[in-house]
């Protein structure tokens, strides 16, 4: 049976020592609640830390033993680890930085980077031992974001799920990250990326844009042959919980909260210590509304639940102080000797506590400056399913905002705006009330967190079956047999090859994109083999070719055929002329004026107008604008207009790749042929090579050729074992 692993920072246990023995106390949140409900349940894993230092490897073995049962692994972190992975890279640079706190993020310390990616490292060494065919893993969070890709690396087809539970930031922000690519290819190794807001996710994928160069339609992109969806899944809560919950009589400190500031309307906020809470301007603009609505004097009081958290940063420590102080401030100089406005709580609550809290409160105010969610907003809904009494002042930044529109929503900065919402939501009838509440309880009923947890794995599994997965002619392992057979008992062999995207990777500059010594070696065995033509057919300049590849002796073809190298001599095709390069020079002038980092390359008898160094949008729209002026151009002058990768090439028309393939197909009676290439102009080569020729194209999309394979990586250990076989046959 397959099985679904989930990872995540922590495991759903908390291991405690008490009087020398461990104790395991199972965290009830809401990601393990919706976790726990879905249907893979019952064959599941949990890979994550046990939130407890463990020095002991008889310790940590029995610990491993104790979890088993449960389905739960540990993965054991050192106090280094702990302090550099978790509390430095994950908390004090990915947490501030995707929160737009810059100011707080440390780019300095590079242990902190090297524990994120040795931590990483630690979890997947955890994780892909557990993998079996069929399975499902499904990764949470900033702490991990690059384990899809090193999952991926040992298991090119397992199905794997990844979930930001924090903001994603505009690429402008994240752009500044110094590892911003390694960030963004271990997300990419994921199939399925899942974000809480739509917002968040716009952002992801302009980054996989001008960062990576990754398309994208509708969320979907290619890389590296697979495909990733990108799509946006807001998580809620376990809305029963919170709905029907009854304040439990018995317990005197439920009974004290519900007996809170008796006779008084009462302004909960609940919120982790963190800077992103925006807890300081949320007192100012308490103070501020105190100071405008004396009516409201004695007649309110602001309940503060500030929970605990990370207090050994030192920012936090400061916000504490801050808070705090501003506290006294506004209780000093608001307060009356018979009523303290704000009531402070710096501690965390009982769930039980918790619930007594929302229900007994008349408004929430929860202001965030950026929060990726926000599940107290939605618990405070939900706790008002009964009572129907009570109102959501929520922060515009806050990801819960998307959904809880029937909420008064503020700017968190804006203090002025505050204190109308206060005013608003203190005075708001009984019947707004219930209308406002009603709508919000409806759509947190239905897309509750069980709901959220089945729409992404319902997602993830569709989105890697292995029927969508494969596409028709991907190349297989029968095919590939097939062709080195072929390939052995023939005696005459075409062997036509692309350069670029096909033997070498793109990279910005299309000059840096010599050779390796690895493929030089390989196209040499090919070359040198009896009964080889191998000829490379690229849109390159000739001079390159010649440079690059010259000393094996080849044929070649160059810029799509306008040149041909023969016996190691380079002629021209018949009738080419290059008087109107100056023409279309003006033009691509104007093209690169505009267009920043692109650049014009000129051949003998073509030009091409490179974009792959300029911002990637800008390009594009500017293809757009100019298609119709260099159309328009070149029907007048006989020239043909190529869209290539990030390029397009003018030259003079009735000369093109196949055309020149063709010339080598006729002079020869091969009697096994094939050809690889990747761009739309290898298109007329695939349609030049005789039948029965194996035809591969690079990457998906519509072609001609027979075959597909995924990229670089695939042709040359294709050509590797095509190389091999013939050894074997001569040796
Ligand atoms: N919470 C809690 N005990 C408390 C106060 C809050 O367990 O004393 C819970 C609260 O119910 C909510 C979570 O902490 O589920 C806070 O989640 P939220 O998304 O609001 O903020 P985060 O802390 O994740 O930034």
């Amino acid at each position: 049976m397959s099985k679904l692993i989930i990872v995540s920072n922590r495991l759903p246990v908390t291991i405690n020592r008490k009087r020398g023995e461990l104790m395991y106390f199972p965290s009830a949140g809401g990601l393990a609640t919706g976790l726990n409900s879905l249907d893979d349940n019952l064959n599941r894993k949990w890979v994550g830390w046990p939130g407890k230092s463990i020095k002991e490897d008889w310790e940590r073995e029995s610990i491993r033993n104790d979890l088993k049962g449960d389905g739960l692994v540990p993965v054991f972190l050192t106090n280094t680890e702990i302090e550099n992975f978790y509390g430095g890279f994950s908390n004090k640079v990915i947490w501030p930085h995707f929160h737009y706190f810059t100011q707080y993020t440390d780019y300095t310390h590079d242990a902190y980077w090297k524990a994120y990616v040795k931590v990483n490292r630690k979890f997947a060494k955890e994780v892909t031992p557990l993998i079996e065919d069929g399975d499902t893993v499904w990764v949470h969070d900033y702490q991990l974001m690059l384990l899809p890709g090193m999952i991926r690396e040992t298991h090119p087809n397992v199905a794997i799920g990844f979930f930001l539970h924090i903001p994603f930031p505009s690429y402008e922000i994240f752009r500044i990250l110094p590892w911003r690519e390694k960030i963004l290819q271990g997300v990419l190794g994921s199939d399925l990326i899942g974000f809480h807001t739509f917002g968040y996710m716009r952002h992801f994928l302009s980054a996989a844009y001008r960062i990576g160069g990754f398309e994208h339609q509708f969320g979907r992109m290619e890389i590296a042959g697979r495909k990733v969806n990108v799509d946006v899944y807001p998580m809620g809560i376990d809305y029963e919980k919170y709905a029907f919950h009854d304040p439990d009589k018995t317990d005197d400190s439920v009974q004290a909260i519900m007996n809170i500031s008796k006779g008084l309307r009462l302004v909960l906020s609940v919120d982790r210590l963190d800077y992103t809470k925006g807890i300081p301007q949320r007192i100012r603009a308490i103070g501020r509304f105190l100071a405008s609505h004396p009516e409201y004097t004695r007649q309110v009081s602001f309940v503060m639940l500030v929970v605990p958290s990370r207090d050994s940063v030192d920012q936090y420590q400061e916000l504490k102080h801050e808070v705090e102080t501003l506290v006294g401030e506004v209780n000093g100089l608001h307060g009356t000797f018979d009523w303290t406005p704000i009531k402070y709580f710096y501690r965390s609550l009982s769930f039980g506590s918790l619930n007594a809290l929302y229900q007994r409160s008349d408004v929430a105010l929860i202001t965030p400056l950026r929060d990726g969610m926000n599940l107290v907003a939605k618990e405070y809904i939900a706790s008002k399913e009964r009572s129907k009494r009570g109102v959501l002042i929520l922060s515009e930044m806050a990801g819960a905002a998307n959904e809880l529109t029937d909420a008064i929503t503020v700017n968190p900065q804006d203090s002025e705006e505050m204190v109308k919402a206060l005013d608003q939501a203190l005075s708001m009838t009984v019947e707004e009330q219930e209308m406002r509440l009603t709508k919000m309880q409806n759509r947190l009923r239905k897309y509750d967190v069980s709901n959220w947890a089945a729409a992404f794995m319902k997602d993830l599994k569709k989105l890697t079956m292995p029927t969508n997965g494969k596409k028709a002619n991907l190349i297989d392992q029968a095919v590939v047999d097939r062709m080195i057979e072929d390939y052995s008992k023939s005696k005459n062999r075409l062997i036509m090859l692309d350069y670029d995207g096909t033997l070498m990777g793109f990279q910005a500059d299309p000059q840096a994109v010599s050779p390796d010594d690895e493929l030089l070696e390989l196209m040499e065995v090919l070359a040198k083999a009896e009964g080889n033509t191998l000829i490379f057919n690229s849109g390159r300049d000739h001079l390159t070719l010649e440079k690059w590849l010259g000393h094996l002796g080849t044929d070649m073809a160059a810029e799509h055929g306008v040149w041909q190298r023969r016996n190691g001599k380079w002629q021209q095709a018949a009738g080419m002329t290059n008087q109107w390069k100056e023409r279309v020079m003006e033009v691509l002038d104007g093209m690169v004026e505009r267009t920043p980092g692109s650049f014009i390359e000129e051949k003998e008898y073509s030009l091409a107008w490179h974009y792959r160094k300029a911002d990637k949008e800008l390009g594009a729209k500017r293809v757009r604008e100019f298609r119709e002026v260099l159309s328009y151009l070149t029907s007048n002058l006989d020239l043909q207009v190529l869209e290539g990768h990030k390029v397009v090439e003018i030259k003079n028309a009735g000369v093109n790749k196949g055309k020149a393939a063709a010339t080598w197909v006729a002079e020869n009676d091969f009697d096994f042929a094939i050809t690889i290439g990747d761009d739309h102009t290898d298109e007329d080569i695939f349609k030049a090579m005789p039948d029965g020729a194996y035809t591969i194209k690079v990457g998906e999309g519509a072609t001609e050729a027979k075959y597909q394979v995924a990229n670089v990586d695939s042709v040359r250990k294709l050509l590797t074992k095509l190389a091999a076989s013939d050894k074997v046959q001569v040796g």
